[in-house]
C-alpha cells in the first residue's frame, strides 16, 4: 500500500509540487493530518470488511488508506483531476478493491448502479450538505454514513424541534437516520488550516425507513414550511395548497395553524405530507 506520510505537510507538498498541483479553495481542499483522527473516523464506519463503501472527496487518500486497510470495497468520487491522477496512477492503482469515479459527486453518484452499504467523507464545506441531501432524497439509504463537516452544519443535522438550529436540513437528515455528533476536530488539524472548526457526524439508518415516501416532494414541502421561519405554518403552507384547503389539511394532520415549522416534529411533518398525498 502507498506509504505517503499523511501527517507530514512537507511530504504532501512535495507530492503536489511534483505534479504541478496546488490546493484549491474552490473545492474545499483541507487535508486531515493526524492519523489517530483518521483512524477514529474509519472505525466509526463499523466493520467495513467486504462491504461496498463510497468515499466522497478522497483528496490524496488520507482516509482512503484507512478504509482499504479495513477491507472495504471502495468507490471514491473525486472532482479534482490532478488528485485523481495521483490516486489511480501512483497511490491505489494496484489495489483490487479501489475504484475511482472522476468528476462532481453530485453528478456522478447517480450513475453508479451498485448501492453503498456505507458512505464516508471529509466533505468540502461548500457542497457537504448538498451531497448529504442528495443521498437522502434519492433514497440511496446506506446503513451508515460518517461525515466530517463544518461544526455548524453538524449542529443543524442533529438539532431537535424548538431549538435554534432546527431547520429543513435537520428534518431531512433525521428522516431515515439518527445523526449523532461523534467528536469535534479543531481547525489546526487540517492543512491548510480552514477558518472554521469541524465535527464528525455518524448517521445510522433507522429500522423503520418509509419506502413509499416521495422524498423529493417531502423535502420540497419541508423547505417551503421553513422558508420564512417567522411565519406560521399556515402562512407558509398556503403557497403549496392554496387558501381554500389550507385549514382543512392542517386540521386533518392535527397541526395548529398558528404553529411555526421550527416546533414541528418529524412525525407531524410526515402526517402533513401524508395528508397532501
Ligand atoms: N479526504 C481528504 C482528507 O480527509 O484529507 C480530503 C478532504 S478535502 C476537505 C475535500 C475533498 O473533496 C477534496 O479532495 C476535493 O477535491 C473533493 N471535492 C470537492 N468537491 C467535490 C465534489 N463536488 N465531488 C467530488 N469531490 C469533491
Amino acid at each position: 500500500m502507498w506509504d505517503l506520510d499523511y501527517e507530514s505537510i512537507r511530504e504532501i507538498s512535495a507530492v503536489l509540487d511534483s505534479h504541478g498541483l496546488a490546493m484549491s479553495r474552490k473545492f474545499g481542499q483541507n487535508f486531515l493530518l493526524p492519523e489517530s483522527i483518521r483512524c477514529r473516523i474509519a472505525d466509526l464506519a463499523g466493520n467495513v470488511f467486504g462491504k461496498n463503501v463510497w468515499e466522497i472527496g478522497p483528496g490524496l487518500g488520507a482516509l482512503t488508506v484507512q478504509l482499504l486497510k479495513r477491507g472495504a470495497v471502495l468507490t471514491c468520487f473525486e472532482i479534482d483531476h490532478g488528485f485523481a491522477r495521483i490516486l489511480k496512477d501512483e497511490a491505489f492503482g494496484d489495489e483490487r478493491h479501489f475504484f475511482l469515479v472522476e468528476g462532481d459527486a453530485l453528478k456522478t453518484m447517480k450513475d453508479v448502479p451498485l448501492r453503498p452499504d456505507v458512505v464516508v467523507g471529509n466533505l468540502p464545506y461548500n457542497v457537504g450538505s448538498l451531497i448529504i441531501a442528495d443521498v437522502i432524497e434519492r433514497a440511496v439509504l446506506p446503513e451508515t454514513m460518517v461525515f466530517t463537516l463544518q461544526k455548524e452544519v453538524v449542529d443543524r443535522m442533529v438539532a431537535k424541534p424548538g431549538s435554534r438550529d432546527y431547520s429543513s436540513f435537520s428534518v431531512l437528515c433525521q428522516l431515515d437516520y439518527v445523526p449523532e455528533l461523534a467528536f469535534c476536530i479543531g481547525r489546526r488539524n487540517f492543512f491548510p488550516e480552514p477558518n472554521v472548526d469541524s465535527a464528525v457526524v455518524v448517521m445510522r439508518r433507522k429500522p423503520d425507513v418509509s419506502g413509499s415516501l416521495d422524498r423529493m416532494a417531502f423535502s420540497s414541502l419541508v423547505r417551503t414550511l421553513f422558508s420564512q421561519r417567522r411565519k406560521t405554518v399556515r402562512n407558509n403552507l398556503v403557497q403549496v395548497v392554496g387558501k381554500d384547503d389550507v385549514d382543512r389539511v392542517l386540521d386533518e394532520a392535527g397541526i395548529m395553524p398558528s404553529e411555526r415549522a421550527e416546533n414541528l416534529s418529524l412525525e407531524e411533518l410526515l402526517r402533513l405530507a401524508g395528508r397532501l398525498g
